[in-house]
C-alpha cells in the first residue's frame, strides 16, 4: 500500500465522521486512481517482450500490445494511448468487454507457463480512461473535406469504427439508426456494470464533434430505402448486426412474464440511461424481490442473470442443457455470476411454462450427455421421468440470436443472403452483390463480439476508399 494510501486510512479510522463526504470521495478517488496507475505499471512491467507476441497474434486487432505495456511500464502514457488508437477505434471499451480470456489474455506467454496471464485489457482501459481524463483525445480536424459521402446503416461497431476511419480520410459520412442513442449493442445490449454508458456516449460525442452526421429513429426499409440511400452516397455499408432472438415455443410460452432477453436488458439499460421505463417502473420487467430463471448459457444469459442479481432479485436460476464444460459462455462470466450467487442448473432443459395468466413455475427436464454431434459437441438427451419444477416469476429467454429477414426488411429481394441469413460479401472487397453496397460485422459474421466488429469496420473502411478513389478515377476518365 502507498503512503498516501497508509495516511489515508488511518485518517479515517481515527476520524471517520469528521471530515466532509466530498473531501472524503475526492481523497478516495485520488488514492483509488494511484492505486490503479501503479498496478498498470506494474502489470506492463511484467511482460517479457517475448519474441513471438501470441497475445498480439490472437487479438483480432492485432494491438501492437508489447509496446504500449513497455510505453506503460516507462511511464510514456501518451505515446502508449496514440499506438493503441494506431489499430483500435475505442480501446477502452474493447479493455473493459473483450473475453480477454479467449483471446489477448489467454495466449500471453506467462500465463502458458503458469504465472498467471499480463492483464492486458485491465493496462488498455487504463491508458486511454488516462488520455480522456487529460484531454488527450481529440476529434477529428480535416484540412478539405471530399465531395464523396458514405451512407452506414447501423451504429453498433462496426458501423462507428468504419465512420471513423472514412472520416479521417475527409469523406463525408452519415449513419443512419433506427434506435433514438447511437451505439447499437453498446448501448442497449451490454449492461452498465460491465460497460457503462458514459463511455460510449463519450466515444459517440466525439465522432458527432469529428463532422460524422448522425441521423437516429430512421429505420433503413421503412423510412428510407436502400435504393434512396444508393442515390443519395456515393457508397454504402449495410452494419445492421442480428436481432432476431431464438425461440423455444414451449406450452405456456404465450404467459406474462416471459420475456426475450433484449426486452429485459433493454429496459434495464434504458432506466440506467435515466429514461422513463414503464414496464420496469409498474415492476413488470423488473427483476426486484422475484424468482427469475433464465434459458440459455451464452454471455446474454450471463448478462441477464448478473442484471437481474443487481436489481436484488429474491433468486436468480440459470438453466442450461449441457454441463458446465460445455458451455458457449466465457468462463470468467460464469465464475462471476456464481459468486454473486447465480444458481446454476446444469444439464437441464425447460419443457413447460405453468401459471395461469403470469408465469409462476418452469417445468424442468433432466439431460445428460449422448454421443457428440458433427460438430464434435456431445449431444443433450432427455432423461425419461425426471421432471421437476422450479417457482419462477419472471422467465428471460436466452437463446442467442439470427439475422432478421433483410431481404424483406430492405425491400431488396436481389441482396444475396447466406443460408444462415447472414448477408453474403466478397471477402477481399467487402462489397456485397450489389456494386457500391458493403457489409460488415455481425449481419456477416453472425453474432460475435465487438473486437471482430470494430475490425470489420475498419477492413469495410479500407475497401470503400479504395472503391471511391476508382469510381472517381472513373468519372475523371469518362468527362
Ligand atoms: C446482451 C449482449 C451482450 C454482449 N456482450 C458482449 C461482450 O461483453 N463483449 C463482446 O465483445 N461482445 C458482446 N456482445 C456482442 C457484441 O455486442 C456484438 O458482436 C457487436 O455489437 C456487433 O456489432 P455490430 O456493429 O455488427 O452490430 P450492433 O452492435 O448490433 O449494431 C447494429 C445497429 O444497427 C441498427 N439497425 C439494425 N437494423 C437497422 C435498420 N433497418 N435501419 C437502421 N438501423 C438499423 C441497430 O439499431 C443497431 O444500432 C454482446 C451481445 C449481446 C446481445
Ligand atoms: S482489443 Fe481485446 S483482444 Fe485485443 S488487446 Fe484489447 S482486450 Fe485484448
Amino acid at each position: 500500500m502507498s503512503e498516501k494510501m497508509l495516511t489515508f486510512v488511518k485518517i479515517e479510522q481515527q476520524n471517520p465522521n469528521k471530515r466532509k463526504v466530498k473531501t472524503r470521495i475526492e481523497d478516495f478517488k485520488e488514492v483509488y486512481d494511484q492505486f490503479i496507475s501503479q498496478r498498470a505499471k506494474e502489470q506492463s512491467s511484467r511482460c517479457s517482450q517475448c519474441g513471438v507476441p501470441f497475445c498480439q497474434i490472437h487479438c483480432p486487432l492485432h494491438n501492437n500490445i508489447p509496446d504500449w505495456l513497455k510505453l506503460t511500464a516507462e511511464g510514456r502514457l501518451q505515446e502508449a494511448n496514440d499506438l493503441a488508437h494506431s489499430t483500435n477505434n475505442m480501446p477502452e471499451i474493447c479493455g473493459r468487454i473483450c473475453p480477454q480470456d479467449r483471446l489477448c489474455e489467454g495466449n500471453c506467454v506467462i500465463e502458458q507457463s503458469g504465472h498467471g496471464t499480463v492483464t492486458i485489457g485491465s493496462v488498455e482501459k487504463y491508458i486511454t480512461d488516462t488520455a480522456w481524463d487529460k484531454g488527450w483525445i481529440k476529434p477529428i480536424k480535416i484540412l478539405r473535406e471530399k465531395d464523396q459521402s458514405v451512407g452506414i446503416v447501423g451504429s453498433g461497431p462496426a458501423g462507428l469504427a468504419c465512420a471513423e476511419e472514412l472520416r479521417k480520410s475527409g469523406y463525408k459520412v452519415t449513419i443512419y439508426d433506427r434506435y433514438d442513442r447511437p451505439g447499437g449493442l453498446l448501448i442497449y445490449g451490454i449492461p452498465n456494470f460491465k460497460l457503462e454508458k458514459f463511455v460510449v456516449q463519450r466515444r459517440t460525442n466525439l465522432l458527432k464533434e469529428s463532422g460524422i452526421i448522425f441521423k437516429q429513429n430512421i429505420e433503413v426499409g421503412r423510412d428510407i430505402t436502400l435504393e434512396d440511400l444508393k442515390k443519395k452516397h456515393d457508397a454504402v455499408l449495410i452494419a445492421t448486426g442480428v436481432y432476431k432472438a431464438r425461440e423455444i415455443n414451449l406450452p405456456g410460452h404465450n404467459l406474462k412474464n416471459v420475456f426475450p432477453a433484449m426486452k429485459f436488458l433493454i429496459a434495464s439499460n434504458r432506466k440506467g440511461l435515466g429514461d422513463k421505463v414503464q414496464e420496469f417502473d409498474n415492476g413488470t420487467l423488473n427483476a426486484q424481490n422475484k424468482d427469475i430463471v433464465v434459458i440459455g448459457g451464452g454471455d446474454t444469459a450471463m448478462d441477464c442473470v448478473r442484471t437481474a442479481v443487481r436489481q436484488n432479485a429474491k433468486s436468480v436460476k440459470c438453466l442450461y442443457r449441457r454441463d458446465k464444460e460445455n458451455m458457449p459462455g466465457s468462463a470468467r462470466e460464469v465464475f462471476n455470476a456464481e459468486e454473486e450467487g447465480v444458481e446454476f442448473i446444469w444439464l437441464s432443459s425447460p419443457i413447460k411454462f405453468i401459471g395461469s395468466d403470469k408465469i409462476a413455475a418452469v417445468t424442468v427436464q433432466k439431460m445428460k450427455l449422448g454421443k457428440p454431434d458433427s460438430s464434435g459437441r456431445r449431444t443433450p438427451e432427455p432423461i425419461p421421468n425426471s421432471d421437476f419444477e422450479i417457482k419462477a416469476d419472471l422467465a428471460i429467454k436466452a437463446l442467442g440470436f439470427d439475422p432478421e429477414d433483410l431481404q424483406k426488411l430492405f425491400n431488396h429481394s436481389e441482396l444475396s443472403i447466406s443460408k444462415w441469413g447472414t448477408i453474403k460479401i466478397n471477402l477481399t472487397s467487402m462489397e456485397t452483390n450489389i456494386p457500391g453496397v458493403f457489409a460488415a460485422g455481425d449481419i456477416v459474421r453472425g453474432a460475435s463480439l465487438v473486437v471482430w466488429a470494430i475490425r470489420d469496420g475498419r477492413d469495410a473502411a479500407l475497401a470503400i476508399k479504395k472503391y471511391l478513389e476508382q469510381k472517381k478515377i472513373n468519372k475523371i476518365k469518362a468527362a
